[in-house]
């Protein structure tokens, strides 16, 4: 058995597709969705881990790419430089499963790296760039 963690880009004519769901059925593969964010008519991410046999996993994939879904490997691991944060907010807001914090007393931002799912979603929303991730 093979295992890949990817993150999955969705094109708006693509996203209400069950592409996932056709992939899991035709190539017997074990898919855990570990973060979404699928909205009608925008682009949709998904970080998703997939389970299965070495040669259906790739064509799983390939089937994936061929109907225009973006595929990338997901990150192992994430950075933040804390001295040069405002505090802004804008990767807390992304953060699901509440790895981000901004909390009091004093109102820093916090890293719990036990929480995070590497999703790398903080990366994009950060406006000064100072979430850097490893693949
Ligand atoms: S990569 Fe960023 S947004 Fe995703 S879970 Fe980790 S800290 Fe949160
Ligand atoms: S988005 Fe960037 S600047 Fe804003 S709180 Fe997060 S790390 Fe700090």
């Amino acid at each position: 058995m093979a295992k890949k963690r990817l993150v999955l880009t969705f094109p708006p004519e693509v996203v209400e597709r069950p592409v996932v769901a056709l992939m899991v059925r035709d190539f017997d593969i074990i898919t855990n969705i570990l973060r979404a964010e699928i909205h009608e008519g925008e682009i949709g991410r998904m970080l998703v881990e997939l389970e299965g046999n070495a040669r259906k996993l790739k064509e799983g994939v390939a089937y994936l790419k061929d109907l225009g879904v973006q595929v990338e490997e997901a990150i192992t691991d994430i950075e933040l430089d804390e001295a040069l944060c405002i505090e802004c907010g804008a990767c807390t807001a992304v953060c699901q499963p509440g790895a981000l914090k901004i909390e009091p007393p004093d109102w820093g931002l916090t890293l719990d790296k036990d929480r995070c799912i590497l999703c790398g979603f903080c990366v994009d929303a950060c406006p000064l760039d100072i979430i850097s991730v490893k693949f």
